[in-house]
């Protein structure tokens, strides 16, 4: 059997208390701001993956494939939160693309 999370961030163990994990620092996925700026995204780009490759659009849209509005420039890398110039419609595929590859920009400079 699998090992099992505990869910309390209190637990003890061999009399010993264990750390609360860190709360994620992305908070603001739950303001309103955060929402209404990823509905505006997703809306402005007809609801359908903005990627582009070889000069082709993504034709990957909603209601098939789940859309994420990605910050152009990370909020890590100091991109604006709210502002939607500094959004995009991305489906799973290339928001997960272009995540790794921001992660890796940040770690070769
Ligand atoms: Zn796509």
């Amino acid at each position: 059997m699998a090992l099992r999370i505990m869910k309390t961030g209190l637990a003890s163990f061999n009399g010993k208390r264990l750390v609360t994990p860190p709360k994620r620092a992305a908070s603001i996925y739950q303001t309103p701001e955060y929402r209404a700026w990823r509905e505006a995204v997703i809306a402005r780009a007809g609801r359908q993956c903005e990627a582009v490759e070889r000069g082709l659009r993504c034709t990957k849209a909603e209601p098939h494939h789940r859309m994420f509005a990605d910050h152009r420039v990370e909020l890590r890398d100091g991109g604006a939160e709210f502002d939607p110039s500094n959004g995009q419609c991305l489906c799973g595929a290339h928001h997960t693309a272009k995540t790794a590859k921001a992660r890796a920009d940040r770690r070769h400079g």
